[in-house]
């Protein structure tokens, strides 16, 4: 029996360590993710179970449990119930009896016992006795299952501590696994935000101004193209020193996300030039948008680092048209910026010839 269990806990291994890279897997059909995180995690316990080893001839001893934990560790509640279900259907499908009964119950406790663990708010940070504390509960559950279904004999209680002993320890292990891959994949979002965040403002940058044009090509079938460069800010640098422009800049990309939607792509493109990438909207609702952010700006006090209050402006070059141009879009919204400098600064130039100013 000892050789069966460790074989069988192979396999949960194995499986684990599949199931754990696809919840890794970055995607934003977060849906279909759980979905099939749940059927495939359901199908590894169906195997497991046609793999278990049978204690007298009525209980089917195998590690289907653990695949909970690793589901329970990344607080996957959907799919943890879409396992726990196709894992005591399948189950019952060698019979409805009292061995069934037990092992549907011993899945629905471990289920419930992961999701109570979560209000222990002193285990929220602390991965380690998080996995260990999931672990526990689970194979305690499953051990009793076994006692209690193989008929509460002493024979019953050595296989249910066999087990339990055999299952913590690789618990254990799918845990380290787990938080290897959980910190591999957080530190890779990390360092993939810090690439594309432009440090000083928080806003995009132009790495990732490139990557979002890409996007929008392939999503939307118009766009309009923002392109905005402050008024004179070598005179702010000149007069109050780089610190105070550095604040300004901070301050006007407040401004512009207080000015825009979530989904508009701003990003600081040039020192301190700044593009906006807005799709789907008509040409006047942009204009509506350019004019309100231009307004904004020049109403705005802002304060440098001694809290003086100081005025700016913002001259903006706007190109709209089909996606698939946007490249080109972009060099007309620069061209319309060069003739809002050109015609006075603090104005906005739309691509076509209208001209806004205050
Ligand atoms: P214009 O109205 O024609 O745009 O005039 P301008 O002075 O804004 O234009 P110019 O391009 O001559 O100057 C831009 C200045 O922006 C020059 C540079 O020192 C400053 N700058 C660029 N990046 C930064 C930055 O990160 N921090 C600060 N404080 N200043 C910066
Ligand atoms: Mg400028
Ligand atoms: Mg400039």
């Amino acid at each position: 029996m000892f050789i069966s269990l460790i074989a069988n806990s192979c396999i949960s291994f194995t499986g684990i360590y599949f199931i754990s890279k696809i919840v890794g897997y970055h995607t934003t059909h977060i849906y279909i993710k759980n979905a099939l995180l749940g059927i495939l995690s359901g199908l590894l316990g169906i195997f497991l179970i046609t793999q278990s080893i049978l204690v007298e001839d009525v209980v089917k001893i195998d590690f289907r449990f653990l695949i909970l934990v690793l589901l329970g560790f990344y607080r996957l509640i959907s799919p943890l119930f879409i396992t726990a279900t196709i894992i005591s259907v399948y189950r019952f499908s060698y019979g409805v009896d009292f061995h069934s009964i037990v092992a549907c119950i011993a899945i629905f406790m471990i289920v419930v016992a992961i999701i109570l663990t979560y209000k222990i708010s002193a285990l929220e940070k602390q991965l380690f006795k998080f996995g260990i504390t999931l672990n526990l509960l689970a194979c305690l559950i499953a051990g009793v299952a076994i006692y209690t279904s193989a008929g509460l004999t002493e024979y019953a209680a050595y296989v249910a501590l066999l087990v339990t002993l055999i299952s913590f320890p690789i618990g254990i292990l799918i845990t380290i696994m787990n938080i290897d891959l959980y910190l591999i994949n957080h530190r890779v979002k990390e360092y993939k935000i810090s690439a594309e965040t432009d440090h000083l403002t928080g806003l995009e940058n132009r790495r990732a101004w490139e990557m979002q044009m890409k996007k929008i090509k392939e999503r939307y079938d118009t766009c309009n193209v923002l392109i905005l460069d402050i008024d004179h800010f070598k005179q702010i640098n000149d007069r109050y020193g780089h610190a105070n422009g550095d604040e300004i800049l901070k301050q006007f990309s407040e401004l512009l996300h207080r000015e825009t939607r979530d989904h508009d792509i701003k990003a600081r493109i040039g020192g301190e030039e700044f593009g906006i990438l807005i799709p789907m909207l008509s040409q006047s609702e942009v204009i509506g948008v350019a004019e309100r952010i231009r307004s904004s700006i020049s109403k705005h006090a802002f304060k440098l680092l001694d809290q003086q209050v100081i005025h700016i402006s913002v001259s903006i070059g706007i190109a709209n048209g089909k996606s698939e141009q946007l490249h080109e879009m972009v060099h007309l919204a620069d061209d319309c910026l060069y003739q809002a400098k050109n015609s006075g600064r603090n104005r906005t130039h739309i691509h076509g010839g209208v001209e806004y100013v205050q």
